[in-house]
């Protein structure tokens, strides 16, 4: 747990490097994804200054948030969302939920969000490498269904886009993946989308330099 601070730093400094050499004015979030930690390492992290954590399940998000509730923590959902989960991911109020994957689970969301009056800041999971083992909107359909929700889901509030680097030892096609978002995302900027969340620990300086401003990092800083 000692290597936390020393994590976090380095993560920064790369984070930084490569903002800096692509776009200095761009400003990229960092989530630490805290999936396989528990609530002690959490909170370590947390003593050393970072306040967004992601989770990708709907019982681990309630039982750490329950338990860190004291902590002014701000938490992300990146995880697949069953249907039969939305009430407790919704009691919850995460500050975003980055994996919404089809029209048919945002029209869900927007009947329960309706009800309670709420909103849900959201991004549209886009399977850039169109990937069977992937959720996730194909690229070709995506600008349609993006258009679709922000019509007919006004309580699911889309931000942007997410998407997970092509699974492959092969950069070039991570990058593919990558800019196969990038350049949707552009497509959004005149509707609202200010979110791109790509990368991860084995990829994050990658998807920055190919546009994104959220990484997702678990690994790299709970190691
Ligand atoms: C686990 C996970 C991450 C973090 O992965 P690391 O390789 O450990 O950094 C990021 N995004 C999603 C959607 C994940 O499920």
């Amino acid at each position: 747990m000692q290597n936390f601070k020393e994590n976090l730093i380095n993560a920064i400094e790369k984070i930084e490097k490569a903002r800096i050499a692509v776009d200095r004015h761009r400003i990229v979030r960092l989530v630490a994804v805290s999936k396989y930690s528990t609530t002690q390492e959490i909170q370590a992290l947390y003593e050393c200054g970072q306040r967004a954590f992601g989770e990708n399940k709907v019982q681990d998000l309630t039982q750490k948030a329950n338990t860190l509730e004291s902590l002014p923590l701000e938490w992300h959902f990146i995880g697949n969302l069953q249907s039969n989960k939305i009430n407790a991911l919704l009691k919850l109020k995460p500050f975003m939920f980055h994996s919404l994957h089809s029209l048919e689970l945002a029209k869900q969301l927007q009947k329960r969000l309706e009800q309670e009056h709420i909103y849900l800041k959201t991004l549209l999971q886009i399977n850039s490498a169109k990937e069977s083992t992937k959720s996730g909107v194909m690229p070709e359909e995506a600008i349609e269904i993006y258009y679709q929700i922000l019509e007919e889901c006004p309580n699911v509030k889309l931000c942007g886009l997410m998407s997970i680097g092509a699974h492959s030892t092969d950069c070039n096609l991570i990058q593919k993946s990558f800019e196969t978002t990038r350049a949707l995302f552009e497509k959004l900027q005149n509707f609202g989308a200010n979110t791109l969340s790509m990368g991860m620990s084995g990829d994050f300086e990658l998807a920055i330099r190919c546009g994104s401003n959220c990484v997702r990092l678990g690994s790299t800083l709970f190691k």
